[in-house]
């Protein structure tokens, strides 16, 4: 089929909720891919930070298929040696307590705010529910974590939507203290705003909102979906500040291209949930785990968490260089890369795509780049080629 065809036939067929770029894509290696006509693409976007390792990686296609050839799914009814060890993995990786394995990003934060709710009912019971998160948050596409997302827009249509969420802006401690009345429970944040973009917390900020948890007894629960997995250039963007949340999500690289998220627990919410409270059918698949475990293994080396710091630096830097008179900021820490323009963003990404190259937005004035961790400076040199012919 060619291309034409596809996009026919994608129209036809699926629910329009996405405006796709006219790119048919069939195959890659590591941050080059290739159309079905073998157009070549470098890819600065990694399937949304999912493709940790890049495309086709061999040593993760072996720890798949590995576990493919025996069993393609268990249930959460028995036990399986491949969950047990990832599982053992993300624990002494984060310094956190316990896990709880289910297929996307959203239902990690559905699992979070559950845990945080709880915690509170147990100790305080009811009318201490309300989680406070930020303002250009994103959190999914849920009822529940479209309420949790801070952006106006993703609030019509739906209703009515979970009640018990009140938003904050980012970096402002007084704002925040100004809505924390006494039926607040919990905190949800990103250490930097993904799809809102690319917005940084401060250092300060997150200290203080340890500080107001520990305080309030409230539960401090990071979504670190597109921050986490080694993105920022450490293992999880909450070590850059010092201290742990109470409760992480991740979900996009952890998989390394294929559908999971997980809520990782401390010391505080260890015991909130027990038998019944909490299940998927899916969740802790023995093959994804078995993807999931081969990326926490090669990602939290020192080495490559390095390399990662350097390449975002080398990004950041040749893109400086570049003197883009509508580029307003470039920021970011590792691989999770902002350029903040004077102009509509998609109008770039829409041009880069049609030059070779794959980009993402952020928010309204955002062009994103969140590479496979594993991309090659050589990709890396042939993609910003790419992007300064497509930005000046
Ligand atoms: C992508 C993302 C989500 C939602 O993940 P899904 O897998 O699409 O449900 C939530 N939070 C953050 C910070 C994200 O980047």
């Amino acid at each position: 089929m060619t291309h034409d065809e596809i996009m026919q036939q994608d129209q036809q067929y699926i629910i329009g909720t996405y405006a796709r770029y006219p790119v048919v894509l069939s195959h890659g290696k590591n941050a080059t891919l290739y159309d079905i006509d073998g157009t070549e693409y470098i890819d600065f976007m990694s399937g949304i930070g999912v493709n940790a390792l890049g495309a086709a990686d061999e040593e993760w296609i072996n720890a798949v298929t590995e576990s493919l050839h025996k069993i393609s799914h268990i249930s959460n009814y028995y036990y399986s040696p491949n969950t047990c060890k990832t599982a053992q993995k993300l624990v002494e990786l984060s310094g956190m307590n316990k896990v709880f394995f289910g297929n996307s990003g959203a239902e990690a934060n559905e699992g979070a705010i559950k845990t945080a709710r709880k915690y509170s009912f147990d100790k305080y019971g009811e009318n201490r529910s309300t989680i406070i998160s930020l303002v250009n948050s994103f959190h999914g596409r849920t009822i529940t974590t479209l309420a949790a997302t801070g952006q106006d827009d993703m609030h019509k249509f739906f209703y009515p939507f979970t009640e018990g969420f009140k938003y904050a802006p980012l970096n402002d401690i007084d704002k925040l203290n100004e809505i924390l009345t006494p039926d607040v429970c919990a905190i949800l944040a990103e250490p930097i705003q993904g799809e809102g973009g690319v917005n940084i917390m401060t250092d300060e900020y997150a200290i203080q909102l340890r500080k107001i948890c520990d305080d309030n007894d409230l539960v401090l629960i990071f979504d670190e979906i597109q921050t986490g997995i080694a993105r920022t250039g450490k293992m999880f963007a909450y070590e850059h500040f010092g201290f742990k949340p109470d409760i992480m999500t991740l979900a996009k690289g952890l998989g390394g291209g294929l559908p999971i998220g997980v809520f990782v627990v401390g010391e505080k919410c260890e015991k909130v949930l027990g038998l019944f409270h909490h299940g998927t059918t899916f969740g802790a698949n023995p093959v994804i785990v078995s993807g999931a475990y081969n990326v926490l293994s090669r990602v939290s080396q020192p080495e490559f968490l390095n390399e990662v710091c350097e390449k975002g630096k080398y990004i950041r830097q040749k893109i400086a260089e570049m003197k883009i008179p509508i580029v307003k900021e470039i920021r970011g820490k590792g691989l999770m890369i902002g350029i903040q323009i004077d102009g509509t963003p998609k109008d770039y990404t829409k041009k880069g795509a049609a030059n070779g190259l794959l980009l993402l937005t952020a928010g309204t004035d955002v062009i994103r780049m969140l590479p496979p961790l594993t991309i090659t400076y050589d990709e890396i040199d042939k993609g910003l080629s790419i992007f300064k012919g497509v930005i000046s």
